[in-house]
């Protein structure tokens, strides 16, 4: 185990169990610009005003004094950002793990400069006529290029898919795509925050949402290891869209930062009034002041995995130590 995830166990363990808070993992929004035009999301074709070089330049040298251990570049769509490699650079010297989630339609043509991420989560909700509709003309295409030229550079690069009535019954599509690309796949049923939501219609019908989840568990149980999330995380899909708590560490080992400077404790929060101004009080301060969340809702599966290891639950935490 490297130096960076032993000490993020030990202050995911410590947060647990002595109720101490450290922002080990960060969502940073970097950018509320974006290229996609994907139709469930309130971001798409964004073209806002993005925090400058200096100020997040600032905002990861506090992340690093408050003991963060990873952030996650998002969006809006990183990529976008003219500065991306110059962040990434910053984060890993100060001793940042660096994560880029992106739609992958810049990734082959921003390779060179985001190569010291420790790794890259691709949206893929393919087969391609359904990830065409959702995200928009030649998206599919566009992600592969980018998917096949990162993995061609030996970037680590996960798929994230999200579930919507267009493929949820498409799960074995889907997953056999990323055998073909080489690459494993994350699933998560579409939310409507904070994305923003989109047509109603897109939301995956309850039954055969609970079929794919079903089908995930049962290829994991076979050992297909395409298969991303942890077997405790699908059991815990197993109740959407049910109220299903999950004791939540937003805000206590996570936090989020919007590309306007507002840090909330999760992402899912963005539209709530519970918010600290990290570019007024700093990151240290906002993460202080901000108050630790929870809901009855958690269905992103990263949150998800990140709640699971935090209540300690050992198979999640067998899993991610075998990645
Ligand atoms: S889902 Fe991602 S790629 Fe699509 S419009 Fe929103 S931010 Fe952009
Ligand atoms: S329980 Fe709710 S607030 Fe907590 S991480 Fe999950 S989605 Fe976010």
């Amino acid at each position: 185990m490297k130096a960076r995830e032993l000490g993020a166990a030990r202050a995911i363990v410590a947060s647990r169990i002595r109720g101490t808070r450290v922002p080990v993992f960060v969502g940073a929004a970097v950018t509320s610009r974006c290229d996609g035009v994907c139709v469930f999301c309130r971001r798409a074709g964004g073209n806002g005003d993005d925090l400058d070089t200096r100020t997040w330049m600032e905002l990861l040298e506090g992340m690093a004094r408050a003991g963060t251990c990873r952030v996650s570049f998002t969006g809006g769509e990183p990529l976008l950002r003219d500065d991306v490699g110059r962040l990434v650079h910053e984060a890993r010297r100060l001793g940042l793990g660096v994560n880029i989630s992106t739609n992958g339609q810049l990734l082959d043509s921003r390779l060179e400069e985001i190569a010291r991420a420790d790794g890259v989560t691709v949206s893929f909700e393919g087969p391609e006529p359904v990830m065409d509709r959702l995200r928009g003309r030649d998206a599919h295409a566009k992600a592969v290029r980018g998917i096949e030229a990162a993995l061609g550079a030996g970037l680590p690069l996960v798929l994230r898919s999200t579930l919507s009535s267009l493929n949820v019954d498409r799960v074995d599509e889907i997953l056999a795509e990323a055998r073909t690309l080489g690459a494993r796949v994350s699933f998560a049923p579409l939310r409507s925050v904070p994305l923003g939501g989109g047509d109603p219609a897109l939301l995956p019908e309850e039954s055969l949402f609970r079929v794919a989840v079903e089908r995930l568990i049962q290829q994991k149980r076979r050992g297909d290891r395409t298969v991303l999330n942890s077997m405790a995380c699908l059991e815990h899909y197993r109740r959407w869209p049910e109220p299903a708590v999950l004791r939540c560490s937003a805000g206590r080992i996570y936090a989020r930062v919007e590309p306007d400077g507002w840090m909330y404790a999760c992402g899912d929060e963005v539209t709530s009034a519970r918010r600290e101004s990290a570019l007024d009080l700093g990151f240290e301060e906002a993460f202080r002041r901000i108050e630790p969340s929870g809901c009855d809702a958690c269905w992103c599966d990263s949150r998800v995995e990140m709640n699971l290891l935090h209540d300690l639950n050992v198979h999640a935490i067998r899993e991610a130590l075998h990645r």
